[in-house]
This record gives structure tokens, C-alpha cells and sequence, in this order.
């Protein structure tokens, strides 16, 4: 397609070809409306994705094994103080043996994600951890919020290869505001020990928060590429019923899928997720996501009578019941022209 006018174009093609974009350049691609200038820059991020990370789609399977958390963020649904949410831990067996289903279905990377539990203290964690690699030897990804440095390295000796922790967004007023208690320099701090401790570590935030703008966005985008993130997750936000966020308004799918793309630019060789939240707002977004810079798919395999418990936001049960409902990878891949990786997927190819 020709380039006819005007300045967005431009900024796609010096984003494409690997220019260091300035917040307004950023901003300006985030804030694209028109249909033909946005199917531009998707299509520049699918060439990038193709380019620096290749056709596969890497599977990486998530158990939800703990709703309990300590911490009362305005928008989660696991929020301490929702006293609708049933509570729920998994057994270790139990554990154990999602991991086994993980591996014989095909996927490369366990992903171990729950509320900031206590209950599961550094060496609890470890030694489910370290069973987890013996028995199966796949890459384990963590997210499981706020922990001590020394959590942390704990982990990591025990065999855990990647963590996920969103910084949320870049905005430390905003970030204040929905986080009681916490603060962005304080999950900044997290991810830089992350970092300092060789995981490969993950990043993102939410699309669409009250009183985001898009030059929030923007710092999403610059926070990103200043600490190196190797993974990034952006999803819409999602107003759940028992939180104080509960008449808000949903966060825009397009506007993910822009972030999403920019972010390819901006990134390169990043693992990127086509998210569950995308998918609970419009499915259609969740594949659309594959042709504008992602390359990661995060099937969830928490047993249904779990799944239903694990509410951070409205309808994610349903898309379980959907992940769980794909009987075949390829085949769901096919669909859309993309194989399957094999093996972990990892952006430093070291495990
Ligand atoms: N306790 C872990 C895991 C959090 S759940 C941690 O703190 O990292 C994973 C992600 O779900 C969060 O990082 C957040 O970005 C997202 N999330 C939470 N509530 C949401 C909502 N209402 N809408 C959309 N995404 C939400």
C-alpha cells in the first residue's frame, strides 16, 4: 500500500524500520482512528513479529492455584476485601498433576499464577518449583506478585526460568490511586531485582483504566522499552461487580490491539500475548491480536470448579471453558496460518 499523505505513515515506516520513537510519535500511533492508517500499523507490526520472533505461536499453560491475596487493588476481583469471592487453594497432587496435562498437551511453559498468598511462603513455593521441573522439565513461569528480593532469588535457584508482574501502568498518581498501599517505584523495584536475578521477565498493563490517557499510554510504552522487558501483557480492563471500579467502563479493544502493535515496533524480539481479557471483550480481537505483533498463547488449564473461582474480572470462566475446549492447537492454529512452537519459547533461547 502507498504511503498518500500525512505524518502517521511516516511514523509507521521509522518505527518498522527500527527508529527510537519519541512519547508524541508513540502517542500519535496509539491515537490512530483512521481504519486504513491502523491496518497499516498492524501489518507493520506482523512484518516485525515475523521478522525478529518467526511464524510460531508459543503455548505456555497457566495454573491458577490460589485466589487468596493479601492486597486490595480497586480493579481485581480477588481484591482482599471482596468477601463475595470464594477462596480457594490447590493441592500440590493436584498441582503436580496439571503440569503433567500441560507437557502432554503440547506446551513448553508452565505458568504458575495466583493472588499474593502468604500461605505459600518462599520455601513452599520452592519445593513445588523444583518438583515441577524435576518431573517434567518444563520452562516455569511465575506471577504471583510482590515478593522479597530474596523470595525471589529463592525461586529462581529452585528452577523457575521467567516472572510476570505488570507494572499496571506507568502513571504513579493513577498507580497510587487503584493500588492501595503501593506504589509504581515499588513494583519498578521488583522488576529490576527480577531482572538483576536473570529471569526473563514480563511486564504490561491495562487498557482502558478510569482516568488513563493516551499519554499514560505512552509511558506504558517508554517504561517498557527502558527496563527491557523480554515479555509483554496488555489487556483491556474489565469492570468486575464486587470491586469499587464496578461502573466503569470497559477498556476499548482496538485501542489494545494498537498498543499491542506498537509495542511489536518498539520491542522487536519480545514475547507478546494475545490475552484472556482480550477474548472475554470480543473473540475476534483475541485472533486479531496474532496479526498485529503477537506470538504467544496462554491456554488456561485450572480445572473448571477452580476456574469459576479465579474471578479477576468478569467472564474469564468462559474463555477457560473455550481454552479448555481446544482439543487441538495446530488445528486452532491453522486456522489462522501460524504453527505451533515447540520447546519453551524463551526470548534468550536458554532453557
Ligand atoms: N497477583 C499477581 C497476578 C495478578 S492477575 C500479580 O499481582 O502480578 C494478572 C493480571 O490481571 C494483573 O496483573 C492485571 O493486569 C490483570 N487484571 C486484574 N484485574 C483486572 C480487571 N478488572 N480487568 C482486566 N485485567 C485485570
Amino acid at each position: 500500500m502507498t504511503c498518500t499523505s500525512s505524518a502517521p505513515c511516516d511514523v509507521i515506516t521509522k518505527a518498522e524500520q527500527g527508529g527510537l520513537l519519541r512519547r508524541e510519535e508513540i502517542s500519535g500511533l496509539i491515537s490512530l482512528s483512521d481504519s486504513q492508517e491502523i491496518e497499516r500499523l498492524y501489518q507493520a507490526a506482523d512484518r516485525v513479529r515475523a521478522e525478529c520472533v518467526g511464524e510460531e505461536i508459543f503455548l505456555r499453560g497457566i495454573i491458577e492455584f490460589s485466589n487468596y491475596c493479601m492486597n486490595n487493588c480497586r480493579y481485581c476481583g480477588l481484591r482482599r476485601d471482596n468477601m463475595e469471592a470464594m477462596r480457594y487453594r490447590m493441592e500440590e497432587g493436584r498441582i503436580m498433576e496439571l503440569a503433567q496435562v500441560i507437557k502432554g498437551r503440547g506446551c513448553g511453559t508452565v505458568v504458575l499464577q495466583s493472588g499474593e498468598d502468604p500461605y505459600y511462603t518462599g520455601e513452599r513455593m520452592c519445593g513445588i518449583i523444583a518438583r515441577i521441573k524435576d518431573e517434567t522439565g518444563l520452562a516455569i513461569t511465575l506471577s504471583l506478585g510482590q515478593r522479597p528480593f530474596d523470595d525471589y532469588k529463592a525461586f529462581r535457584e529452585a528452577g523457575a526460568d521467567r516472572y510476570l508482574l505488570r507494572h499496571e501502568t506507568a502513571n504513579p498518581v493513577l498507580f497510587a490511586g487503584l493500588c492501595p498501599g503501593r506504589s509504581l517505584d515499588g513494583r519498578i523495584q521488583c522488576l529490576k531485582w527480577l531482572g538483576e536475578l536473570d529471569y526473563e521477565v514480563g511486564m504490561g498493563c491495562m487498557v482502558g483504566l478510569p482516568g488513563q490517557t493516551v499519554e499514560d499510554l505512552a509511558d506504558d510504552v517508554l517504561l517498557i522499552r527502558e527496563l527491557g522487558a523480554d515479555m509483554i501483557g496488555i489487556g483491556p480492563f474489565i469492570p468486575h461487580e464486587d470491586t469499587p471500579l464496578r461502573n466503569e467502563v470497559a477498556g476499548d479493544t482496538s485501542l489494545v490491539l494498537k498498543m499491542l502493535a506498537v509495542i511489536r515496533l518498539v520491542t522487536r524480539d519480545t514475547n507478546i500475548p494475545s490475552t484472556t481479557a482480550l477474548g472475554v471483550l470480543d473473540g475476534d480481537s483475541r485472533r486479531k491480536a496474532f496479526q498485529a505483533g503477537a506470538n504467544v498463547f496462554m491456554p488456561v488449564f485450572t480445572p473448571r470448579d477452580f476456574a469459576e473461582r479465579y474471578d479477576i474480572y468478569p467472564g474469564k470462566g468462559n474463555v477457560k471453558k473455550a481454552d479448555g475446549a481446544i482439543i487441538d492447537f495446530k488445528a486452532f492454529f491453522d486456522t489462522i496460518g501460524r504453527p505451533v512452537g515447540e520447546g519453551p519459547g524463551g526470548r534468550r533461547k536458554r532453557s
